[in-house]
């Protein structure tokens, strides 16, 4: 992480993007209150990572350059992270690609996530990146995600709403829905417990109103 910003929030962490777009608050209790527990879906993620974050090392194939666990930044939008592979063509063109567990599956997380890598090295490189790829180990396919221009505002969009969230230092409701039961924060957010809570102190108020 790198200096505080003019709003006082550090560099946000390109995989914040990844975590805002799944749940707001989770992304909070990681990146604000310093929160993390794995579960089987972390654990997976973490193992299926290995390959890349293994170390810094570079490797060539059939002509392309790959790096792994590349360093990436942006200073224009204040993000800072890694990439799992970058992919140099000798056509210069340049390819990251990001690994998920799971099968072949669209989660606009994970393009969030890979829109990022590729705003960072555009800036890193002062090139244009069109394509990535997410890299599904559980079906052992890519997907691949063009970074149009939709995708690109989306991205500066949550990157500016995690920013805020960061500088106000509030922790933001929970969504207490489907994903919830497969988060591995879910005891320390206790979702259920704090929509209870808030439900019993808005019945509490109505008590007291009068109505006309
Ligand atoms: S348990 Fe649900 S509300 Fe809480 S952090 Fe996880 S996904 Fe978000």
């Amino acid at each position: 992480m790198s200096a505080l910003g003019k709003d006082g929030v550090e560099t946000i962490a390109v995989s914040a993007l990844n975590q805002y777009t799944y749940c707001p608050r989770r992304c909070a209790l990681i990146f604000m209150d310093g929160e993390f527990e794995d579960n089987i879906h972390t654990l997976r993620g973490t193992d299926e990572h290995d390959v890349a974050d293994r170390s810094f090392h570079v490797c060539a194939t059939e002509g392309v350059r790959l790096e792994y666990a590349l360093p990436i930044w942006s200073t224009r939008l204040g993000l800072s992270g890694r990439c799992d592979v970058v992919e140099f063509h000798p056509d210069a063109t340049v390819y990251p690609v990001e690994y998920k567990h799971g099968k072949k599956q669209r989660w606009l997380n994970d393009d969030l996530q890979l829109t990022a890598q590729a705003l960072c090295l555009e800036e890193m490189l002062n090139i244009g990146i069109e394509r990535g790829a997410i890299f599904h180990r559980g079906s052992q396919r890519r997907r691949e995600v063009e970074f149009i221009p939709g995708l690109r505002a989306e991205l500066e969009k949550a990157v500016s709403a995690i920013r805020s969230m960061l500088a106000a230092g509030l922790l933001p409701p929970p969504l207490n829905n489907q994903r919830c039961p497969q988060c591995s924060l879910k005891n320390v957010c206790l979702p259920s417990v704090v929509v209870a809570k808030e439900r019993n102190r808005k019945a509490a108020r109505q008590l007291f109103e009068v109505k006309p």
